[in-house]
């Protein structure tokens, strides 16, 4: 099947805006939320293809590769935005991240009588890594705590052997039906039966294992891969490793955060890093050779002659690796001449010497900032 062209999904123009394009996707995203549409394959397929678009063009780096390279710009990353691997619950996610979830008030409906509430709850995490270790790329091993479908019960929280029995209050059918007599009529409430909670049966024994809640908390480990090149807007959602649901359904994911460690010496920008680098009045007056600490270790920088301080240098290659394509950001270095607080007997004579031998005639911009200040006062 052919992929549509997001800008015409979501029914804007190329050079939309930001703003146009969030309105235009909030707009559809409510008309075919699965919540509003329940059992309706054909609204969550479009609920799904809005967001996936969405997803794409919200963000100005992914969107500039999509207008470059289409669809296949923004596929099969090996990663969190994979948009060619993107399901209903990246959908509803991203849909809860920007807009909440302002459905419960919103219809009416609640989304525990819609089918995807009969799923686990996803679970956050956060890792911290250190640019090396983005650099890199690194596996981490992540302990975390999830609740886990009761394997006494099997889920149902009743004791093994005991019958779950057909609520009394609601006799089965897990609503509440209330009727009234109003001006309009005759008006029939329905609301969800609040002694079983909708399920229509009550557990007559509880399990022992779970209290009747029918799962338990369990610690885990898993080891997550992460590929070289993220940052702190990146996310790796790991499937079916959130709670499980309620009497057996299916697992929510586990979503690992990344964070990043402050550097000692660099500073990150995108793909690229900088930092700053101490040099003799010596050097910067004479040149040579130093050696400046990158990411794979230090390598070795040429200074010329009469450098000033504050001259950036840069190191193509030596940044980050970009995650979503190929190759590597840069490394920004800038010198600046250390002057020393302290001096032995021997440099205070030598920098005397020094001295008596310089001209105030040496300092340029000094003597460019006398021209022009003679010209302003019109000498
Ligand atoms: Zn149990
Ligand atoms: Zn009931």
């Amino acid at each position: 099947m052919r992929k549509r062209d997001y800008y015409e999904i979501l029914g804007v123009d190329r050079n939309a805006t930001e703003d146009e394009i969030k309105r235009a996707y909030r707009r559809l995203a409510l008309k075919y939320h699965p919540d509003r549409n329940p059992n309706d394959k054909e609204a969550e397929e479009k609920f799904k293809e809005a967001t996936e678009a969405y997803e794409v063009l919200r963000d100005p780096e992914t969107r500039a590769r999509y207008d470059r390279y289409g669809h296949s710009g923004v596929k099969g990353f090996d990663f969190g935005f994979d948009f060619s691997a993107f399901d209903l619950s990246d959908a509803l996610r991203a849909f809860m991240r920007d807009f909440g979830s302002p459905f419960d008030d919103f219809f009416g409906f609640s989304r525990q009588q819609t089918r995807h509430a009969q799923r686990g709850s996803d679970l956050r995490v956060k890792i911290a890594l250190s640019l090396e270790e983005i650099a890199s790329g690194t596996k981490k091993r992540i302990k975390f705590r999830r609740l886990a479908t009761c394997r006494a019960c099997g889920g149902t929280g009743a004791r093994k052997g005991s019958a779950l029995e057909t609520c009394p209050s609601c006799h089965g059918t897990g609503q509440m039906r209330r009727v009234h007599r109003s001006f309009l009529g005759q008006v029939v409430n329905v609301s969800t039966c609040s002694r079983c909670r909708g399920e229509g049966t009550v557990i007559v024994e509880k399990c022992k294992e779970c209290h009747g809640k029918g799962l338990i908390e369990l610690e885990e480990t898993i080891e997550v891969k992460i590929p070289p090149g993220v940052s702190a807007n990146n996310y790796i959602p790991i499937r079916g490793k959130g709670n499980d649901g309620p009497h057996g359904s299916p697992p929510g994911d586990l979503i690992v955060y990344i964070e990043e460690k402050e550097h000692p010496i660099f500073r990150r920008e995108g793909d690229d890093i900088y930092c700053d680098v101490p040099i003799t009045y010596s050097l910067a007056a004479l040149g040579g050779k130093i050696e400046v600490p990158t990411l794979d270790g230090q390598v070795k920088l040429d200074i010329p002659a009469g450098i000033q301080s504050n001259k950036v240098f840069t190191l193509k290659g030596k940044g980050l690796p970009r995650l979503h394509s190929r190759g590597r950001g840069d490394e920004h270095v800038r010198v600046f001449v250390w002057v020393p607080t302290k001096l032995s007997k021997q440099q205070r004579s030598l920098l005397e010497k020094l001295r008596s031998l310089e001209s105030t005639d040496d300092l340029k911009p000094g003597k460019s900032f006398t021209d022009r200040l003679r010209k302003l006062l019109g000498d």
